[in-house]
């Protein structure tokens, strides 16, 4: 057994099918009665159901959080929280609505309630980011981690096929580099190998009935457990090289993290030979980082960086960005191997 550290995070989680029913007597359980919704533009509806359902507990519904947390929104969330003595907020929807209430609760100590509509994992993380001037700053706080999140798959069944396929490949990853990991800790990677269990089943399923609410339940538990990981475990290579493409070359998130998840399990696997063959037990195939990439293929996510955007004049910059500052990763990282990764991560070549 590996010496390890494992420090716990303050999460109070709320599961299953119709649990969002409960929302109102839990907001009286923890003492709040002023409750600003929080929604983005395309999710309005489903924040005015919440203040529905909180009734006179709801104070307001601010509608526009936005991808990355920009700083103007996070201003005028913060404008309309103070106009309305908000004593709390109440988020719907994905990682992008959740960012929102984070910084929220970061900068003006609001207790945030988190209810996810998708597989980002946000709620089951300390990381907070926002955006300013085109410059993403990040940081960790346990003051940010949701003050109750209620998970209700219900919500879920609205997801359209391709951002199920994408959101629960890239929960996938938070999961699988905390099994094949530098730093094996036997407690995260506990919780990493049941999320992979959950949403390789349950990915696979909803491909064939998105409405299948077992299925979506098994995702969305998958997801709880991969955000716990990401937020209680580590980050390697794959975060880098995702980094890198999103910092650098704007690609869209859940697609960068899926296309380069298999590749940096391959490039990991002589290093991390227990953990590579745990993950394919968990995965239920013969090869991890192969069986990974036929996933993405069957949910129909796309598997090749030059579909999203980037060159291949691209790739000799990024394997150099990627690699300026030394990584912690299983594998030794030069900056020849990482780019042979890119290239096949390029054309959607299967990872070698
Ligand atoms: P998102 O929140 O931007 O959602 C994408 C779109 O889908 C939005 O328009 C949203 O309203 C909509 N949507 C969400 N759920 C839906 C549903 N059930 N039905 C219909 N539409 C729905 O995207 P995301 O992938 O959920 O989150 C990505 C963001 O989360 C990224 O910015 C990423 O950086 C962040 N993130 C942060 C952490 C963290 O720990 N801080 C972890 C994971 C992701």
């Amino acid at each position: 057994m590996n010496n390890f550290n494992y420090k716990a995070l303050p999460w109070n989680i709320v599961f299953g099918v119709g649990s969002l029913q409960h929302l109102p007597s839990k907001l009286d359980d923890l003492g709040y009665n002023c409750a600003l919704v929080l929604s983005t533009s395309q999710q309005a509806d489903q924040g005015r159901m919440i203040s529905e359902l909180l009734d006179n507990r709801a104070a307001g519904l601010f509608s526009e959080a936005a991808m990355h947390v920009p700083m103007e929104t996070v201003y005028k969330a913060e404008a309309e929280a103070k106009k309305v003595n908000a004593d709390c907020t109440v988020s719907i929807g994905g990682g992008s609505t959740t960012g929102l209430s984070k910084a929220l609760a970061l900068r003006m100590g609001l207790p945030n309630i988190v209810i996810p509509t998708s597989y980002a994992g946000s709620e089951m993380t300390d990381i907070w980011g926002m955006t300013e001037n085109g410059r993403k700053v990040t940081g960790r706080d346990d003051h940010v981690v949701p003050t109750l999140t209620i998970y209700d798959p219900e919500l879920t069944l609205s997801m359209p096929a391709a951002f199920t396929g994408a959101s629960g490949l890239n929960a996938l990853a938070q999961a699988v580099v905390n099994v094949a990991s530098a730093d094996a800790n036997p407690i995260v990677m506990m919780m990493a190998l049941e999320a992979v269990r959950a949403l390789s089943k349950g990915l696979q399923k909803l491909n064939n009935n998105p409405n299948d609410i077992e299925a979506r339940s098994a995702a969305l538990y998958g997801a709880c457990l991969a955000g716990g990981s990401l937020g209680t475990g580590a980050t390697s290579l794959h975060h880098r090289l995702c980094h890198t493409f999103g910092g650098t070359f704007n690609t869209p998130h859940a697609e960068t993290h899926t296309i380069l998840l298999p590749h940096c399990v391959a490039y990991n696997s002589a290093a991390t030979k227990d953990g590579t063959r745990r993950l394919a037990e968990a995965l239920d195939v013969e090869n991890a980082g192969l069986g990974i990439f036929e996933l993405a293929k069957t949910l129909g996510v796309v598997t090749a960086l030059k579909d999203i955007g980037i060159t291949e004049s691209d790739l000799d910059r990024a394997a150099a960005i990627a690699t300026e500052v030394p990584v912690k990763n299983p594998e030794p990282v030069s900056t020849k191997r990482v780019r042979k990764l890119l290239e096949n991560a390029f054309y959607g070549l299967p990872p070698q």
